[in-house]
């Protein structure tokens, strides 16, 4: 519980030894985050880390701190409630954006003023209970999961958040059951009740019954035996029971998880979604610097390399702060190719440090939000531009790099033939191409169930890419969520796709999925789904071929 500060005035002459006060304050908040980070970066990994990392970037952020010095030194305000002011300020603005990437920056923002009021008022940070138990919470910041005594705490349900938020993303790597977004479950259990929490489900269960118990124990033990099994198989191509190849890449957000996504099997990486990169560092990376971190993604990748999607910021992943204008239909606005083809600079400068990563390994290039040809034309004619100026300048590069679309935008899949024409392989992000088709905001709760990736249309645009592709020898992968679902795969592995390139969570599954499959039978599943009327209808005939092969990945 926040205890908002009030603004208070001290005599002038504490001025400076309050200022002093809220500067120990902040040295110790900025020591207990690089514990922090040390023990994050052990326990799950450098990408879950970097939230530590943005933290402590804003513990250090200098116009921040010029706002708060401010405050104490100008307006003789008590360190707590001039801090606190600028804090609830920004959170305000930020508040205001309605999409998810913001609203997470927001919980961070408030993650670290709680530490460093805490630091300020000498408090410590709870401990916990001394048993074990199951966290409720309104909502969990972060921190206080990365914090939680994992000896006792079995699992958390909160009542905020959603699947997509950092606490979320963290509990899963650090492997902690958690459920989110359950509305008002405070007025559903009193303090020692017994719960029962299913994270892979998303259910609470207050006061199970005997029954009930017995049968989630042998479920879990079940699914502990099958991960296992899973892990000694991880390695070594997915390749169907008639022979069909498909290739099971990655998708990463930041160039150091490269390591973790290989060991889990992956060959190599599918999406690279580079706007992270520019997100967690706050402001724009140069060439030389993007240059390293995507050749050190290259270097690691293996044979198939990695493919680097171009900056895609912009619809829910607005950087913090800055000069971003606010978009009345920020999903339909400035993002993706779009704003590279205006910003040309800072897509050159990108352009170049790709090619320069392709001298040390196998590296492709692919557009985000492609919507027409010319797009397509002008990003490719930057990118001859950028050879030119290299080979001028002595500087090596794979000169024959391929070039990829994303097929995410309905226009675009309707005229894949069309692109086909203009680059070396397409890859379907069926995020953005189910939000676009059926006209549904993939993060707005309230509109969620129309959000259908066997709906008939999606099924008719993935076939017609296919199509598309094959008739031009192109390959074409999947690197939408819908790539990882493996009650999906029957109908992926049927539409044709070559590739699937999904969480590194799911690569040893989705592997073992391809492996049990008949890529005859499930061509023969898209022939009867793409007679069926109803989502539900060709959902349930894919998991119903799913479950016929590899029901025990499934529970
Ligand atoms: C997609 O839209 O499916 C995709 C992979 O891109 P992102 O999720 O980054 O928009
Ligand atoms: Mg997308």
């Amino acid at each position: 519980m926040l205890v908002e500060p009030e603004l208070e005035r001290v005599g002038p002459e504490q001025a400076d030894a309050e200022w002093e006060r809220f500067e120990q304050a902040l040295e110790r908040t900025k020591d207990q985050l690089q514990g922090l980070l040390d023990r994050a970066a052990d326990d799950v990994g450098a990408e879950q880390a970097g939230i530590f990392e943005a933290h402590l970037l804003m513990a250090e952020d200098p116009a921040l701190l010029a706002e708060v010095e401010k405050g104490v030194r100008g307006e003789h305000l008590r360190a707590e409630g001039a801090f606190y002011r600028v804090m609830e300020r920004y959170m305000v603005a930020m508040r205001k954006f309605d999409d998810a990437y913001l609203r997470d920056r927001v919980m961070d923002l408030d993650d670290v003023t709680r530490r460093i009021l805490a630091n300020l008022r000498g408090e410590e940070r709870s401990g916990g209970a001394g048993f074990d138990h199951v966290l409720l919470a309104r909502d969990l910041a972060p921190s206080e999961t990365m914090e939680m005594d994992r000896a006792r705490v079995l699992g958390f349900a909160t009542e905020a958040g959603s699947p997509t938020s950092h606490t979320a993303i963290l509990a899963r790597s650090l492997g902690i059951p958690a459920v989110v977004g359950l509305h008002d479950v405070h007025s559903h259990v009193r303090p020692g009740d017994t719960v029962l929490l299913d994270g892979a489900e998303g259910v609470l269960i207050v006061n199970p019954t005997r029954e009930t118990v017995i049968t989630y124990e042998s479920a879990r033990r079940r699914r502990a035996r099958v991960d296992g099994q899973l892990h000694a198989l991880r390695e070594g191509e997915a390749v169907t029971r008639d022979g069909r190849r498909v290739l099971v890449a990655a998708n990463i957000e930041l160039a150091d998880e490269i390591g973790s996504v290989m060991a889990q099997g992956a060959e190599g990486v599918g999406l690279y979604r580079t706007e992270f990169l520019f997100l967690h560092h706050g402001e724009e990376p140069g060439e030389e610097a993007q240059a390293e971190n995507y050749a050190a993604a290259a270097r690691g990748a293996g044979e198939h390399g990695v493919i680097i999607r171009t900056l895609d910021i912009g619809g829910d992943k607005l950087p913090a702060g800055g000069e971003w204008q606010s978009e009345g239909n920020p999903f339909l606005g400035w993002r993706g190719i779009r704003r590279s083809l205006q910003q040309t600079d800072l897509f050159r400068t990108q352009l170049r440090a790709i090619l320069r990563a392709s001298a040390h390994g196998r590296v492709r290039v692919m557009y985000p939000l492609v919507s027409g040809v010319e797009q397509v034309r002008q990003a490719n004619a930057l990118l001859a531009g950028c050879m030119e100026e290299l080979a001028a300048e002595g500087i090596p590069f794979d000169a024959s790099i391929g070039r990829g679309a994303m097929i995410e935008v309905p226009s675009a899949a309707v005229i894949a033939d069309l692109l086909a024409g203009e680059v070396d392989f397409f890859s379907v992000g069926t995020n953005d191409l189910i939000q676009y088709s059926i006209a549904v905001d993939r993060v707005n709760e309230r509109v969620a169930d129309l959000y259908q990736p066997c709906h008939p249309a999606i099924i008719r645009l993935l076939r017609n890419v296919v199509e598309a592709a094959e008739a031009s020898g192109l390959w074409v992968g999947v690197c939408g969520e819908m790539a990882g679902d493996i009650a999906l795969t029957p109908l992926l592995v049927g539409l044709g796709f070559t590739e699937l390139s999904v969480g590194a969570s799911q690569i040893p599954r989705v592997k073992h999925a391809i492996r049990t499959l008949d890529a005859g039978e499930c061509r023969e599943l898209v022939r009867r789904a793409l007679g069926l009327r109803h989502h539900q209808e060709i959902f349930a005939r894919s998991r119903q071929m799913a479950r016929s092969y590899y029901a025990e990945l499934l529970e």
